[in-house]
């Protein structure tokens, strides 16, 4: 068997259906991390800026100069503290939803499935394991390319003592 058919079959026995419950695009814990990429897919779909979606990564590394540099991003949330694009517990860009979305709740660890908690996990057949096995080898792939490409950006450029500043692929991008 070949990784996305090995994959596919232990996201089968996780017996994992969504129930629709909207627990994991709710609440201050669930940062929806998100590539430049994806939020591209996201302005698109909801006419937004990236900046109305996009909020930087919340966990800062703080030097003694004041300078503060986070890597990447998550998506905004509404004042109720859920995802901004949950409306009346549905997903309002479903179809354009990001990879950590499409995959819920399953990840990659190199190859290895987490299974993070979930109220669905274990319930009933899983009709679409193949289709989130697809999904989450498209994320790992992703992620690694954000990471090495990040990585770069951070080698490639000086970052000026005393700025805030967020590393992603596309660059160094200075915040307010
Ligand atoms: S983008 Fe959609 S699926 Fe993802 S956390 Fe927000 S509401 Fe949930």
């Amino acid at each position: 068997m070949n990784e996305k058919e090995v994959l596919t079959e232990k996201i089968r026995a996780a017996k994992f259906s969504c129930r629709l419950c909207g627990a994991c695009c709710s609440g201050a814990d669930n940062e929806v991390m998100v590539t430049p990429d994806e939020v591209d897919v996201l302005c698109k779909a909801s006419g937004l800026s990236f900046s109305e979606i996009a909020e930087p990564y919340p966990e800062w590394m703080e030097y003694p100069d004041g300078t503060k540099i986070t890597f990447g991003w998550v998506l905004r949330r509404g004042m109720d503290g859920n995802c901004m694009f949950l409306k009346e517990n549905r997903c309002t860009v479903y179809a354009s939803r990001p990879h950590i979305c499409r995959t819920y709740p399953f990840m990659l660890d190199g190859e290895e499935l987490i299974i993070s908690e979930c109220p669905a996990v274990g319930c009933s057949e899983c009709l679409d394991a193949e289709e989130t096995a697809y999904a989450l080898l498209c994320r790992r792939d992703a992620e690694d390319a954000e990471f090495a490409e990040s990585g770069k950006q951070y080698q490639k450029h000086s970052i000026a003592s005393g700025s805030t500043v967020i590393i992603d692929s596309r660059g160094v991008h200075l915040w307010k």
